[in-house]
């Protein structure tokens, strides 16, 4: 795919705020407001005065930093199903690239002290990017970068927490958020779910009924935490409609969204049957971008999206590396908080990744490597509902191919256990769980990803993953699994 995906990129690090979102007045805590610019970062402006010599910031002279060249070897679009170490190209970062004008990022500067937003090259290639795929549909929104998503909701929490409070979450959710949450006094509600993920009347009747005294007396929330495609752990995805539905709930109840969306580009291909032809590959850009359910942050018409991206599922986990696209107002709360804190994410790794992404690939190759990523995922995904299909028991388990990520979600159902009456669900659930351990499958358990601490669990499910094992392996594991059921329910093979 040579096409090139024309973009228009705004100077928006310049705009200051244009409109003024309402969903942000009066949420944002004392804390976050009180963030100022760090003094000794607001000096560096005076740098470009011509003549001006500095004695002020601390920066480390880079001749005592001991690297000189850095190289690394990369895939090259076009040989994506390729052997890299055959077919790749060695990109090599000098210490001076800049000031000799070999390039526009280079080891002195990457390696210095940054700003809390990322450096400007890749806040740059990053701001294309979501416009290129998410287009936002307001002024002044921005993109700020971070150490990937797993920090972007605590510091997001963080501007928003207050005493008592309640967020809104998936009945199922990504255990880490909560485990964020809850040590800042936030409380999860959860929101039913089905295949397509949250849904938008639960989100609605649970607003229209809010009474503080059934919880804790906390106000009514304003938070929603959610994540729309190949939901962890259910794999479930947002339709088109179900997500306009969502907006529209958070429009009637003025809610803040926090779309977190590390699976987005795990989009797969149609899910077509064992056996069935394979879905075409998108023949481009423009199809394989109009592929992808829109976003949130897409519809978002008045700046009630936070939305985090990651570059942890597409590109590697220990780059720690992602972005925040936001309201200018709260990617300003955010960056201020970086100042302070992480000061912006790793230089070695923003290096490393803008001269994958921008100077070697562009926008147009991390699309190729996108759709490359996304045939993969395909395969795997296929391979897991293969072994299911061929291993799981259907009269106990069930469940729908997921659609993007890299989670299969499996229902059991446990009344037909033949100790269901007298043991409780949970116990149960262990007990499947450990049987499967022992006959050499690990699965993850449901129960762990309830949002609510004490809700009622009348229902069992197990979380498997496809993205890593082999595929022999995915059988076997499958095989195993459905093994431990049929001997915990008596079933014969
Ligand atoms: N959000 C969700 C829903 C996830 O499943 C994960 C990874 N397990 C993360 C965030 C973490 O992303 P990151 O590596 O960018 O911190």
């Amino acid at each position: 795919m040579g096409e090139y995906v024309v973009c228009c990129y705004t100077v928006r690090q310049q705009i200051t705020s244009l409109i003024t979102p309402t969903p942000f007045a009066g949420r944002i805590n004392a804390e976050s407001k009180a963030r100022k610019p760090a003094q000794l970062k607001s000096a560096t402006r005076f740098l470009k005065q011509p003549g001006l010599i500095s004695l002020g910031g601390g920066l480390p002279l880079s001749d005592y930093f001991p690297f000189e060249e850095l190289s690394i070897k990369v895939p090259t679009p076009g040989n994506f199903d390729r052997s890299t170490q055959e077919t790749g190209q060695t990109l090599v970062a000098g210490k001076h690239d800049l000031t000799t004008g070999k390039s526009l990022f280079d080891i002195s500067t990457a390696f210095n002290y940054g700003q809390g937003t990322g450096s400007a090259q890749l806040l740059r290639f990053l701001t294309e990017h979501t416009e290129i795929v998410h287009n936002p549909p307001y002024a002044d929104w921005q993109c700020t970068m971070t150490i990937g998503s797993t920090s972007s909701l605590d510091v997001t929490l963080r501007m928003f927490r207050h005493p008592n409070m309640c967020m809104l979450v998936e009945e199922y959710t990504f255990s880490t958020a909560m485990e964020a949450a809850r040590p800042m006094g936030i409380e999860g509600v959860g929101v039913a779910m089905d295949e397509e993920g949250l849904i938008p009347s639960d989100l609605d009747r649970i607003l229209n009924t809010w009474n503080p005294a059934e919880h804790n007396n906390a106000p009514k929330p304003f938070l929603l935490y959610v994540v729309p495609s190949g939901q962890n752990p259910t794999g479930a995805t947002q339709s088109l409609p179900r997500r306009k539905e969502v907006y529209a709930v958070a429009q009637k109840h003025d809610l803040v969204i926090i779309e977190d969306e590390p699976y987005y580009f795990l989009q797969m291909q149609p899910y077509t049957g064992q056996g069935a032809p394979d879905a075409p590959p998108p023949a481009s850009h423009a199809e394989f971008l109009a592929s992808l359910v829109p976003s949130l942050l897409s519809m978002d018409t008045d700046g009630r999206v936070i939305r985090l991206d990651s570059l942890s599922k597409v590109i590697a986990p220990g780059s720690r590396l992602g972005w925040i696209t936001a309201p200018a107002q709260i990617c300003e709360r955010y960056y201020r908080h970086a100042d302070v804190s992480t000061q912006g994410p790793c230089g070695i790794s923003q290096l490393v990744v803008w001269k994958l992404l921008d100077e070697h690939w562009g926008h147009a190759g991390y699309l190729d490597w996108l759709v490359h990523i996304r045939l993969e995922y395909t395969r795997r995904r296929d391979v897991m509902l293969g072994a299911c299909e061929e291993y799981l028991p259907r009269e106990v388990l069930s469940w729908k191919p997921p659609m993007a990520g890299m989670f299969h979600w499996i229902e059991v159902n446990w009344r037909r256990h033949p100790k269901a009456r007298e043991m409780d669900m949970l116990d149960l659930e262990e007990r499947i769980w450990l049987k499967s351990i022992e006959m050499g499958a690990l699965v993850i358990r449901g129960s762990w990803f309830v949002a609510e601490a004490d809700g009622p669990q009348e229902k069992m499910f197990f979380r498997t993953t496809f993205a890593a094992a082999p595929f022999d392996k995915i059988r076997e594991a499958i095989r195993r699994f459905g093994e431990a059921v049929r001997e915990e329910f008596d079933l014969v093979a």
